[in-house]
């Protein structure tokens, strides 16, 4: 196991004789010396825990010593002590979970702490999902400089982060429906080469959203060659989760089959009840490009709500051009009907207006809106729900977020159960106290990986523990390049979590979401404690995470 423990002093042979002439009594004070002279006092073991290897293996009882950041050594009854140590008798000691598609990143300079991000158990998270990142391989956005910002930060948990394709063409094509020329298409594609050599773990793509749903399929295989060299994913957040997301499958797989380079469905589901039954077919189209040698997987937070811009209820082509040609056609005669028809046609595909719940907006004097179903609050202000929907944008120059009730608890199952699916939260960071606690955010920031060990695997059993653990560690961290995190092995990243499995609980609820889960006791981040019986560190030990680096 690589510590030091009598195993590695001696051969087998060595140690049957040595065993033979001592006997048990003497081996102590037989080997003492030699082993004392090599024995590591660590900064931290965890002791008599039930360990999971984050690759599907089932818990066994051991000692996980960390020195220096690493994990130093695991085995049963680790001779060397620790400078601390921690009790893990009844607990499961995990390593710490990787969120695939997170966008806890976005409130980090606010409150470095990442509260609902690390109460989770969440050690590492991967940043710039649905298109959009805060670098875009441009000279003056580097991912250099934002990975040593990160580091300066000092946050919470570590970050990764994709290269957002949908920044990308922003920055370069602007906000407008067009084709890139092909001087366009050439600077895009050396931002996405330039994002990658410094260490962005992807590039993603958010295609219900502007600007990036105006790239056509030729601009995506172009932009994602790039991955294919450095084993990197595709990303997708896909053009279409409801009436086309069969089509919408078959233009990811497409993209991947083109670039040659790994695909990762982002938060697969079938949206509005209608498209429930399309399951199968999205199944049986993915195992079917696996199976030809295509390398695809998918992720999924453990809830049927979905949370996005309420303005993603109005069609695409009515936001090109950004939020005041929006606007403009809202108010222009010629288009508003189309746009109206479009709206309510994909209300009614979620269930009706109740099912679209506000979750923030930017305007005060809306405040009271949040939380609310729209078809509620709009009855309670004898209003019309679409007129009352375009207000709330208008007066929040159209910055406000939705949340919609609209999927399938049979379907969760099989997407979670399913051995490609991986977990993530898709979730916002925030905390019940300081500028972070705003608004009525989707719960899934602060419950998504303790709700999948609570609903998933203990109540519902549609997992086994160390299962969803593969799930949260192992899979999503090698699948973006960081293989020395999402395992408990001598020689990883000294990232890992204690939990009890009995116990773990989320509390946070799409009424009260500012509440943290229960049965995270201890959360341990590159080797330093950020978590302890509840209690968290001042500073952070998370730091900006290169992807093929191992530091
Ligand atoms: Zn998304």
């Amino acid at each position: 196991m690589g510590s030091y423990t009598l195993d590695d002093e001696f051969d087998s042979t060595t140690r049957r004789s040595f065993l033979e002439n001592a006997g048990t009594a003497l081996l102590g004070v037989a080997v003492a010396p030699s082993l004392l002279m090599r024995r590591a006092e660590y900064s931290l073991v965890i002791r008599d825990g039930k360990v999971f290897d984050g690759m599907g293996a089932a818990g066994r009882t051991l000692d996980v010593a960390i020195e220096g950041g690493r994990i130093a050594a695991i085995g049963a009854r680790l001779s060397g002590r620790g400078r601390e140590e921690i009790d893990a008798r009844g607990f499961a000691v995990a390593p710490g979970f990787v969120d695939i598609h997170s966008h806890g990143d976005s409130s980090l300079a606010e409150d470095p702490r990442g509260e609902s991000v690390i109460r989770q158990g969440i050690t590492t998270i991967i940043a710039g999902a649905d298109g959009g990142s805060r670098a875009t391989g441009a000279a003056d956005k580097s991912f250099a400089s934002l990975f040593t910002s990160l580091d300066q930060l000092h946050p919470g948990p570590n970050v990764a982060s994709m290269v957002g394709l949908g920044s990308v063409r922003g920055a370069v094509v602007g906000d407008t429906d067009r084709k890139a020329t092909a001087d366009e298409l050439r600077r895009m594609t050396e931002m996405v080469e330039r994002a990658l050599a410094d260490g962005a773990c992807g590039a993603s793509s958010g295609l219900e959203y502007t600007p990036g749903a105006f790239a056509p399929l030729s601009e995506l295989i172009a932009l994602c060659k790039p991955l294919a060299a450095r084993k990197l994913p595709y990303a997708t957040h896909m053009r279409n989760e409801d009436d086309r997301l069969l089509n919408a499958i078959d233009e990811s797989l497409a993209v991947a089959r083109g670039a040659r380079c790994a695909l990762q469905i982002s938060h697969l589901k079938t949206q509005g009840p209608r498209n429930w039954t399309k399951l199968d077919d999205a199944f049986r189209r993915i195992e079917k490009a696996r199976s030809g040698g295509l390398d695809v997987a998918f992720d999924r937070y453990p809830y049927v709500a979905y949370s996005t811009g309420l303005t993603n209820l109005f069609p695409v082509w009515s936001r090109d051009g950004g939020t005041s040609a929006f606007f403009a056609r809202l108010a222009d005669a010629a288009v508003s009907p189309r746009i109206k028809r479009e709206t309510l046609a994909k209300v009614e595909l979620i269930g009706g207006w109740d099912n679209a719940q506000i979750s923030s907006v930017r305007a005060a004097e809306d405040r009271d809106a949040e939380g609310k179903r729209l078809g509620a609050y709009a009855l309670a202000r004898g209003a019309d729900a679409y007129e009352l929907a375009i207000a709330l944008l208008r007066r929040s120059n159209g910055d406000v977020g939705m949340l919609g009730h609209a999927m399938s608890e049979e379907n969760l199952d099989r997407i979670l159960a399913h051995p490609l699916g991986m977990v993530c939260s898709d979730g916002g960071g925030f905390a019940v106290d300081g500028p972070t606690r705003r608004g009525s955010p989707h719960p899934r920031g602060a419950g998504s990986f303790p709700r999948v060990l609570a609903r998933y695997v203990r109540e519902r059993k549609v997992l086994t523990l160390p299962e969803a653990i593969r799930k949260m560690t192992s899979l999503p961290a090698s699948r973006v390049g960081l293989g020395h995190r999402g395992r408990l092995v001598t020689g990883a990243a000294a990232d890992v979590v204690v939990f009890d499995s009995e116990r773990v609980t989320d509390k946070a609820t799409f009424d009260a979401p500012f509440q943290y889960p229960m049965g995270i006791e201890v959360v341990i981040v590159n080797g330093v404690v950020a978590l302890r019986d509840g209690q968290r560190n001042a500073t952070g030990s998370g730091r900006g995470l290169r992807a093929g680096s191992s530091h």
